[in-house]
């Protein structure tokens, strides 16, 4: 066993740039959701935890939020450096704690030193306005200034991403954080990040890792919420979660970017290419067993297309394979918890007796939920209301493009959606009349690039992670005027 997988297999919190326990001395067991074997055994933090973080990145705020451009960006190209170069194990990781498959892990791998890479231009990137100015004299400024502490609450979906996203935007802006990973990914969206950011030379304190089991997640968010020295939180998680976290912060003044869940529509319309819609379809819908935000959960479809489709569709989705994620054919790996497969497995259930066709699996498979393409879903059930987070799209026909985009913003949320068509400016018209943060024309909606502003509308939440986007996000604008001279003044 390498010491990396040692220390990985015994995680515990990074605080001030030391190691230690939880104060309560708990650790919970990290499971494999493929095989159930324990793969790490992670601090069980609470609030104290929590509150012993916020002093560390709070003392470390003054030194970081002086750092030249230069020394920050040194730091965020040596950080990709060093992923680049654990790539093998960290793939292996994604698989062992989140069920990911290789290709999935593979992107995310690819993801993330391009985020890091960006985020090191984007300690160069301009701090502000000159403003015009009434007053004789005055020379006026907008002037961004990095916040103090932010808070960063992260999934374990695309733990890598997710959790890098989560730090990037606020270190480069000259914050410190205080990370608290999901209890389903403490190494891949926690620790790992204290071993990566240690050996690019961030200074001790401004990356914080608090780990925490499911009981413990909400007493951690709480004082991250509640304490006055941390000035932001990014969440990224269930619109359910997210909504409690912004139910607090609104009592505490507190500025929350929210990136939440999806029920994303893929409108196919009459004129699209049959095979490419189909493909992009099952790739939209089934990627990482339907554990994305963005993953294509209702496929609306033109009626002139729609027999031919949804019979290619199903035969293609029946073919997925299934199994361990290890194993280089499997797309569809398990799903993250017993819980979780619950909920979907309940969810087809009620919708199946309630009249709705199986076109595609249907069923459990060990961890696995078969990938599973649905019709006649009954509008009032709870599938189609509410995320189900797993590989189960269902299939909506309609008479009219205008249909077909009243059928997408017919939800409550407003994540990412996608429009198959084979003419773009039809495509673009589409696009601005889809209450989406996020529309791909000719594409289907499981798209990111470090650069794009990313988020959604509705109860998909609000912000934008992504490049310079980030920045208003992350850094307080400041107004300044310098008088030249003096001024009149009336009395
Ligand atoms: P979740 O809401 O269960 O948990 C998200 C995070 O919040 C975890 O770290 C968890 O420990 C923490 N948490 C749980 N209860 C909390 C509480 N009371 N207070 C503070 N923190 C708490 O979500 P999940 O199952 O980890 O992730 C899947 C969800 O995330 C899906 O809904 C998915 O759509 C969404 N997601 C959104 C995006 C996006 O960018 N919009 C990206 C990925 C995932």
């Amino acid at each position: 066993m390498s010491a990396t997988e040692a220390r990985a297999r015994d995680c515990r919190h990074l605080i001030g740039g030391k190691w230690v326990d939880a104060a309560g001395g708990g650790t919970f067991d990290d499971l494999d959701p493929y095989t159930g074997d324990v793969v790490a055994s992670a601090a069980a933090g609470d609030r104290e935890d929590a509150a012993r973080a916020i002093e560390a990145a709070n003392a470390a705020f003054a030194g970081w939020s002086q750092a030249g451009p230069g020394r920050r960006q040194a730091v965020f190209l040596k950080a990709a450096d060093v992923l680049e170069s654990r790539r093998d194990e960290v793939v292996e990781w994604l698989a062992k704690e989140t069920g990911c498959s290789f290709g999935f892990g593979m992107f995310q791998m690819g993801f993330v030193p391009g985020l890091f890479r960006q985020a090191a231009g984007a300690a160069y990137a301009p701090l502000g306005q000159v403003l015009p100015s009434d007053l004789p004299g005055a020379f006026a400024m907008g002037v961004r200034r990095p916040v103090g502490v932010v808070g960063a609450i992260s999934p374990w979906n695309a733990a890598l991403i997710l959790s890098a996203r989560a730090i990037a935007a606020p270190i480069v802006f000259g914050n410190t954080v205080v990370l608290s990973p999901s209890e389903h990914s403490p190494y891949v969206g926690g620790l790992l990040w204290g071993e990566i950011f240690a050996e690019a030379g961030l200074p001790d304190g401004v990356l914080n890792i608090v780990t925490h089991d499911r009981a413990g997640a909400a007493a951690v968010g709480e004082e991250l919420v509640s304490n006055p020295r941390v000035r932001r939180i990014n969440f990224t998680g269930s619109t359910a979660t997210g909504r409690k976290l912004a139910e607090a912060a609104g009592r505490h003044l507190k500025r929350v970017v929210l990136e939440l869940g999806g029920q994303n529509p893929l409108i196919v319309l009459a004129d699209a290419d049959l095979e490419y819609a189909v493909n992009a379809a099952a790739f939209g819908a089934y990627l990482h067993q339907g554990q994305i935000c963005m993953s294509a959960r209702r496929i609306i479809v033109e009626r002139p297309i729609a027999e031919k489709f949804t019979a290619a569709l199903a035969e293609k989705v029946s073919g997925l394979g299934v199994g361990d994620p290890r194993e280089p054919t499997t797309i569809i790996g398990p799903l993250i918890s017993p819980a979780a497969l619950e909920t979907v497995s309940r969810r087809v259930d009620e919708v199946v007796k309630a009249g709705a066709k199986v076109l595609a699996g249907g069923s459990a498979e060990g961890a696995c939920y078969r990938a599973t393409l649905l019709a006649d879903v009954p509008r009032d059930s709870e599938f189609a209301q509410v995320e189900t987070f797993g590989p189960v799209a269902a299939i909506e026909v309609v008479e009219s493009a205008d249909e077909a985009v009243a059928a997408a913003n017919a939800t409550s949320y407003g994540l990412a959606s996608g429009v198959l068509t084979s003419d773009p400016d039809r495509g673009l018209a589409i696009a601005g009349r889809l209450q989406a943060g996020i529309v791909h024309v000719n594409d289907q909606p499981v798209h990111d690039e470090p650069q794009m502003p990313f988020g959604g509308v509705k109860d998909s939440g609000w912000g934008r992670f992504g490049g310079t986007f980030a920045m208003d996000e992350f850094t307080e604008m400041q107004w300044v005027t310098v008088q030249s001279g003096t001024r009149p003044f009336p009395f």
